[in-house]
């Protein structure tokens, strides 16, 4: 009981000291799967599942990667070395929130090990890293930086309430003009926001309806 105690007490210490230069990351999860939403959809890739997020979504489905204190810190080189071994050279980096930290370091040596690094985020933070692929997926709870939207290769909504809709539309002006622009049902409405909007894309064919395959398939 008190030597558990004691390893707790360590955990919680040593994410106190998550060193700002992003050589060492909190990592959640690392899997292999297939990417189930947006533009890239159906593609197998690894996911580096960053610990941290300080958003607060009602509609979170990843609620328990919000605190880091119950994952490891990693240094690049070991998430380098645990990913070497998946046979797609597609990396998708998530949280989480993962601009909540550095992440030149952990792009760096993924392109210099011959991987496309892709990034999904809120857009709330700070932009860093090298990136082949940047969605941003804007929440309500936090306000988008206005810097990241024109650097967005894909623009991904999540429509929890009808008038989402609207609010997505909002972030139109400030995409550039090759954006994909993306509204995806939240999972736990998903059956009644479906059909609105198969509808509001009829009528407004500059949106894509994405759809959260991995869900349908019950794979991660
Ligand atoms: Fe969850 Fe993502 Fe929202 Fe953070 S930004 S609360 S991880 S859905």
């Amino acid at each position: 009981m008190y030597l558990c105690r004691v390893i707790q007490l360590e955990k919680k210490a040593s994410h106190l000291e998550i060193p700002a230069n992003g050589e060492i990351l909190p990592v959640m999860e690392i899997f292999y799967s297939l990417q189930g939403e947006g533009y890239h959809q159906g593609k197998s890739a690894t996911f580096i599942r960053l610990a941290g997020c300080s958003i607060g979504c009602v509609w979170c489905d990843v609620k328990e990667s919000w605190k880091t204190d119950d994952y490891p810190l990693q240094t690049v080189s070991d998430i380098i070395n645990e990913i070497k071994s998946f046979p797609s050279r597609l990396v998708i980096i998530t949280g989480g929130e993962p601009l909540m930290y550095n992440l030149t370091p952990l792009t760096q040596i993924l392109k210099e090990n011959g991987f496309q690094v892709h990034l999904e985020t809120s857009g709330a933070f700070p932009l860093s890293g090298i990136w082949d692929w940047i969605c941003v997926s804007p929440k309500k709870f936090k306000s988008v930086l206005p810097e990241i939207l024109p650097q967005a290769h894909e623009l991904k909504v999540v429509v929890y309430h009808p008038s989402d809709i609207t609010w997505a539309n909002s972030f139109l002006p400030s995409v550039n003009a090759q954006c994909k622009l993306y509204l995806q049902p939240e999972w736990s409405k998903h059956q009644h926001i479906e059909k609105l909007l198969v509808a509001h894309i009829q009528e407004n064919p500059q949106w894509r309806l994405s759809l959260q395959v991995h869900k349908y398939l019950n794979i991660r």
